[in-house]
């Protein structure tokens, strides 16, 4: 039986697909004894599809402080309260933020019921280095910010993931060639889980091209997901393939210290370059 009362359940809800949701969402937007949403209406909607004819409060962005309060003190009564946002994870670009402090604040519980989310999913389906990555939200709405924006993030080795709208879609990639390499690839992620759903993969010149030709493509709900720089190679900060290769054999045949040792006799490279290559060759081994 599960223990509903006092907690803060923070309920992932669709961002398309109404069958996104999990057995376990539903079954405590019905038990809790209220659900707080930021549009009341829309998360109304939401709840019939479902046959969910649960009380709703509303949890006001303007004024998200004041609500966490009172989201608190119900909470302190005893009550259960979960909470939703307008479409996928709450606080992920959605209000909640005050509201998971104040029940650490407090010391109540606080318990995850998982689902979908727009950077998660357009990430699962990029097919770019995804470990670590970095989202960035929303970016900035006005042209010379965005520029700065991107210009800060031109060198970052990190991919970057990041929201965009309909409406700024297009100026947003216009303001990227401005500032980065139009070979860098990239990721736009279109109406996740929904009828036209898209996802391409290309280098951003001519990304910008197809959302310029294809009014499609300035349609909808996007996740934009971006390459990291790549590394600047150093001639003296790199093994050749070869140094790899001797490197590879003593290891299979040797402790990792005598590798080294002969790997720097045979192939002349640095040791300091031979002992990082080998202990990340060991690492990768006990991982696989
Ligand atoms: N909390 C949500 C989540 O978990 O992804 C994000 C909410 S944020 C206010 C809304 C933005 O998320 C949209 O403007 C869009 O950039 C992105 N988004 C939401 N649903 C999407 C979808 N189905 N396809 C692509 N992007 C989506």
């Amino acid at each position: 039986m599960t223990q509903l009362s006092g907690t803060l359940y923070i309920v992932a809800t669709p961002i398309g697909n109404l069958s996104d949701i999990t057995f376990r969402a539903i079954e405590i937007l019905k038990t809790v004894d209220l659900i707080a949403a930021e549009d009341t209406r829309h998360v109304k909607m939401l709840l019939q599809h479902y046959g969910i004819s649960n009380k709703v409060i509303a949890l006001h962005q303007h004024n998200e402080d004041k609500a966490a309060l009172d989201i608190i003190e119900k909470l302190r009564t005893g009550l259960s309260i979960a909470l939703v946002s307008d479409a996928g994870t709450p606080l992920i670009s959605d209000p909640g933020m005050p509201v998971v402090k104040a029940v650490h604040e407090a010391h109540l519980t606080i318990v995850p019921i998982t689902g979908a989310c727009a950077l998660i999913a357009a990430l699962s389906v990029a097919g770019v280095a995804i470990t670590p990555f970095t989202f960035e939200g929303f970016v900035p709405r006005t042209s010379g910010a965005r520029q700065t924006f991107f210009k800060d993030r031109a060198q970052t080795q990190t991919t970057w993931v990041f929201y965009e709208s309909c409406h700024r879609i297009l100026d947003c990639l216009q303001d990227m060639v401005r500032v980065l390499p139009l070979e860098r690839p990239m990721v736009i992620a279109r109406e996740l889980t929904k009828l036209h759903e898209t996802i391409v993969k290309l280098p951003l010149g001519e990304m910008l091209a197809l959302v310029e030709r294809d009014a499609n493509m300035r349609r909808g709900e996007f996740v934009v997901i971006v390459e990291g720089a790549e590394k600047i190679h150093h001639a003296d900060s790199e093994l050749t393939s070869e140094q790899v290769r001797v490197l590879t054999l003593l290891l299979a045949q040797c402790s990792l210290k005598q590798a080294v040792s002969l790997a720097v006799e045979i192939t002349g490279a640095k040791k300091k370059l031979l002992y990082q290559k080998a202990l990340d060759m060991n690492e990768n081994e006990n991982e696989h």
